[in-house]
């Protein structure tokens, strides 16, 4: 299946923002519990951008970028669970 413009664009970004965690954070090998923690913090943002532009509450938090970027976060994160379920597939017995 071939990938539109649109698809690499976000993808890109998804993958940028994964660089950019391992490079603040380092390789990141928590237990799936941990990871909900920090999967759920980021939909908490994304949710929290999502009402402030719905709801117009006049903050700087909501609007498109926002928007954006907390979605673009959500996506990578979910990917650094899923690389740590593959390093430690086998160690954790999965
Ligand atoms: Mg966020």
């Amino acid at each position: 299946m071939a990938m539109s413009e649109q698809q690499k664009t976000i993808i890109d970004a998804i993958l940028a923002e994964r660089e950019r965690q391992d490079k603040k954070w380092g390789e990141q090998n928590h237990v799936p519990p941990i990871w909900l923690g920090i999967l759920g913090e980021e939909f908490g943002e994304l949710c929290q951008a999502v009402n402030e532009t719905g709801f117009n509450y006049g903050t700087e938090l909501g609007g498109y970028e926002n928007m954006k970027r907390e979605a673009i976060q959500v996506a990578a994160v979910a990917i650094g669970f899923l690389e740590c379920l593959e390093r430690n597939r086998e160690k954790w017995g999965l």
